[in-house]
């Protein structure tokens, strides 16, 4: 209970205390937030999955960093650089600020263990399933993971979060539009849903979230433990 309480600290207060951790809501990006073409890059190829930015800002709304976690093995593969996929990071990031979400992280993977040209090829531990992006992003943002949720539509995202301690694991389907298709076993999956949007409108997911979902209706943190000062 004592980290649960310590969420709801963190949601009740403007100012965070030194040492004070956020929950994330970690997402996956192409297949969650864009349809997944395969090897995204390009600006007029991104299309957002329906109701993905609006749903981010839901969960932002509900004390979540939201942080975006993607392999971009075309990278790797040279099919685009980091700087087309810096542009295209940029302009997104701008679309979920007008839908009232600032992401708080966009963490990439450009490797490729195999297919890589060059240092791209390399066994990296940032690599989904590996959770390396996942930890990079609880150092830089100061994030409770276990308080934390992930939303992917691979089950190597879900194998990621479970590696890394992400205490909620949700499997989506991709680009949106079915129930998850890939098997991924139950162990490894909190909930499944056909996409963010149907997700963050489930009651039942709010329910499930690390913290509780009631969240919003805990009791401020300054009413428990406020006072002393
Ligand atoms: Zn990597």
């Amino acid at each position: 209970m004592a980290a649960e309480e310590l969420v709801a600290g963190t949601l009740a207060s403007q100012g965070l205390p030194r040492g004070t951790k956020r929950p994330a809501a970690f997402l996956d990006r192409d297949g969650v937030i864009n349809i997944d073409h395969g090897y995204v890059w390009r600006i007029e190829d991104f299309a957002f999955v329906p109701g993905v930015r609006e749903a981010a800002a839901e969960l932002a709304r509900l004390g979540f960093a939201v942080v975006v976690i993607t392999n971009q093995a075309g990278i790797a593969r040279g099919m685009y650089t980091e700087a087309d996929f810096v542009r295209l990071t940029r302009w997104m990031r701008e679309r979920f600020a007008e839908a009232g979400v600032a992401l708080a992280g966009v963490y990439h993977c450009p490797h490729h263990p195999t297919e890589g040209i060059g240092a791209w090829r390399v066994r990296c531990d940032c690599r989904k399933p590996a959770p390396g992006m996942l930890l990079a992003a609880a150092r830089d943002l100061a994030l409770d993971l276990q308080g934390s949720v992930i939303f992917g539509d691979k089950c190597d995202d879900m194998r990621a979060g479970r590696a890394a301690g992400v205490g909620l694991r949700v499997f989506l389907g991709k680009d949106g539009l079915a129930a998850p298709a890939e098997p991924c076993a139950d162990a490894l999956v909190s909930l499944r849903y056909a996409s963010l949007a149907q997700a963050v409108a489930d009651p039942a997911l709010r329910r499930a979230l690390p913290g509780g979902a009631g969240r919003e209706r805990a009791a401020p943190a300054g009413a428990r433990c406020g006072g002393n000062g």
